[in-house]
């Protein structure tokens, strides 16, 4: 398979039985822009903003937030970007920033980080929001908020960002031709109102890494929880295959952003479930389109509901056989 990867760059993603699948990427870096040429993706589904302030000695003021942004548009080109607005504070701290003694965490990935920290630094994110979106000026802007608990969340960041185009407008800068919004899906119980939010989302993206951790209980970065826990567990399928459900019907586009997307067999199972939409680690790229070139999805969806139902300790056995069986 390998002499294939330069070959495979330039074929599409579309299934055996002709269902086209969108490849993104994740990334977070200028640097990582150039990705998109070396593996053909359509575009950049997660661009992880906070990455720019982790490695800055000092929060990063506008102009430089801006730069960034205008940076990776150019480089993309007329292939989408979605910048997800930071995700820092709990385990992502950031040096510079104060936080009062009350805010010391025992269990910071369940802590004050991400959209539950932006919307209380509020400078923070309206700063941001100003960057990007005259970043995007003339082009589509796509933002994405980050460990979304309630839709009131969501929609006080996406108000947010309407103010501050509405602030832009009226200093007669130049804005983008469109901003999409969107929310990511890792917190469990969101899922239980996102019939509420889905008239407001232009796209949902499922954060497989946080969603896996939260609903299982178990800590993604610990060593010996690490392998306990299977994505292909039907408890994670299931899931995923209820949010299918849940936004078809729905003018929602949603993915799957998380690492798990990036390892075929797992991208098997997303596919199965009804996800057509993934965005992954680069190098899961090539395995990742060549898995989806050899695979009837048809015949793969109608036996999903059979290895769905069956009570197995080893799920992971259960999609590898049918992968060898149907020459996947
Ligand atoms: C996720 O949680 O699945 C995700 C994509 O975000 P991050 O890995 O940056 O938390
Ligand atoms: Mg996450």
């Amino acid at each position: 398979r390998r002499a294939n990867l330069a070959v495979l760059r330039d074929l599409p993603a579309v299934t055996k039985d002709g269902v086209p699948i969108e490849l993104m990427i994740n990334a977070g870096l200028r640097e990582d822009v150039a990705a998109l040429d070396l593996t053909g993706a359509r575009g950049i589904g997660l661009f992880r903003t906070e990455f720019q302030f982790l490695v800055s000695a000092t929060l990063p003021q506008r102009e430089r937030q801006q730069r960034l942004y205008r940076d990776v548009l150019d480089a993309a080109g007329d292939r989408p970007v979605i910048f997800r607005t930071v995700d820092i504070g709990g385990d992502k701290a950031l040096p510079y920033m104060t936080v009062d003694d009350e805010a010391l965490e025992e269990n910071p990935a369940m802590g004050w980080r991400a959209l539950r920290l932006a919307l209380e630094r509020e400078g923070l994110l309206k700063v941001q929001a100003r960057a990007l979106i005259e970043a995007a000026a003339g082009r589509t802007l796509n933002v994405m908020f980050p460990m979304v608990s309630e839709p009131w969340e969501y929609e006080a960041a996406r108000q947010l960002f309407v103010g501050q185009r509405a602030w832009l407008a009226s200093r007669g800068k130049k804005l983008p031709a469109a901003i999409r919004y969107g929310a990511m899906l890792e917190v469990p119980g969101l899922v239980e109102t996102l019939d509420l939010m889905l008239p407001h989302l232009d796209f949902l993206s499922i954060g497989t890494n946080d969603l896996t951790q939260f609903l299982f209980a178990a800590d993604r970065a610990h060593p010996r929880l690490a392998e306990r826990y299977d994505w292909l567990s039907p408890i994670v399928m299931r899931y995923i295959a209820r949010v299918v459900k849940l936004v078809s019907g729905t003018k929602v586009a949603l993915g799957v952003c998380g690492e798990m997307g990036g390892r075929p067999l797992e991208a098997m199972a997303l596919l199965g479930v009804g996800i057509e939409r993934l965005s992954i680690t680069p190098a899961g790229v090539a395995p990742v389109k060549a898995m989806i070139r050899s695979l009837d999805l048809a015949a793969l969806r109608t036996d999903m509901p059979a290895i769905l139902a069956r009570p197995s300790s080893d799920p992971r056995g259960q999609y590898r056989a049918w992968a060898k069986a149907n020459g996947v």
